[in-house]
């Protein structure tokens, strides 16, 4: 199985957007997918018509087990959506107070790590939606993956989000002696404005190489979708947004493979 992180600790740059449109991708390609909903605010457990508040098993079951040294079924926690070869391990918004609760526990770093290895025979990739703050959740992402997506929306107030996301990202790698590939990826991009233009280009000459090729364009079918509560890739492959994050799948299928992620508990 392969576990990407879709990650920005800046909010409404298109991480859901993300996770939820190439999840619809690689469901079409017939590849088992699971999509993990990690922000308290269960953004992408509402697109699929859960609700967050009620749920009776979520991510937030994962946690409270291990804190009682108990074992869980992760596989009990995964629901089906109305889509083939799409799944999604939804959130609770109980996820907001494990900062508080649990965070500074001993082990609380791989939770989902170790709940997705449980669950790799079943799923050739999870897709894991961060939460736009740095906490346990986020921690626990970064230890789970192989790859990571940072997507930045193409505007001027995002390049310092962006930069407090790679800092925190190196602070993580250097606690955990870990190495992790990430893709920067252009979101919300309207070429007929300067900041667009400019925010790329200023992107381009500070992370090179980090920066996926293209971008993925201002497209309002994804509200429509994420109304409808359909991946825009299954519902509008046509469309341009969906044919963007094609691209961008497959780059990033062609892209070399990260190397191990973390292995030693925090
Ligand atoms: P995040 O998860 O980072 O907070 P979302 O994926 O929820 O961001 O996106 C924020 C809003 O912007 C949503 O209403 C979403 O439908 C919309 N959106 C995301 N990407 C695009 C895009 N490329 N074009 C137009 N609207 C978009
Ligand atoms: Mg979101």
């Amino acid at each position: 199985m392969t576990v990407w992180a879709v990650a920005n600790q800046k909010g409404g740059v298109g991480k859901t957007t993300t996770a939820v449109t190439l999840g619809g991708w690689l469901a079409a390609r017939s590849e088992p997918t699971l999509l993990v909903d990690l922000d308290p605010h269960g953004s992408m457990s509402a697109y699929f018509g859960l609700d967050p508040d009620t749920l009776d098993a979520s991510v937030y079951d994962l946690f409270q087990a291990r804190a009682r040294d108990r074992q869980c079924d992760s596989a009990r926690v995964v629901r089906a959506t109305p889509f083939d070869n799409l799944y999604l391990l939804p959130a609770s918004t109980a996820l907001a107070t494990l900062d508080r609760q649990l965070g500074s526990r001993e082990g609380m770093g791989l939770v989902v790590a170790q709940a997705l290895e449980q669950l790799a025979g079943r799923f050739r990739h999870a897709l894991v939606d961060c939460p736009p703050m740095l906490g346990v959740l986020m921690v626990n992402a970064l230890a789970a993956c192989d790859r990571l997506l940072i997507p930045v929306q193409t505007e001027f107030l995002a390049l310092k989000g962006l930069e407090r996301m790679v800092h925190t990202l190196h602070m993580i790698q250097k606690a955990r002696h870990m190495d992790l590939h990430y893709t920067i990826v252009p979101t919300l991009f309207d070429r007929r404005t300067r900041a667009s233009i400019d925010t790329l280009r200023t992107l381009r000459e500070r992370y090179g190489a980090r920066v996926w090729q293209d971008v993925i364009p201002v497209d309002t079918q994804f509200r429509e979708a994420s109304r409808a509560g359909t991946p825009l890739s299954l519902s509008q492959p046509r469309s341009r947004g969906a044919r963007a994050y094609a691209a961008l799948l497959e780059a990033l299928v062609d892209a070399p493979r990260a190397p191990a992620r973390a292995v030693a508990a925090p």
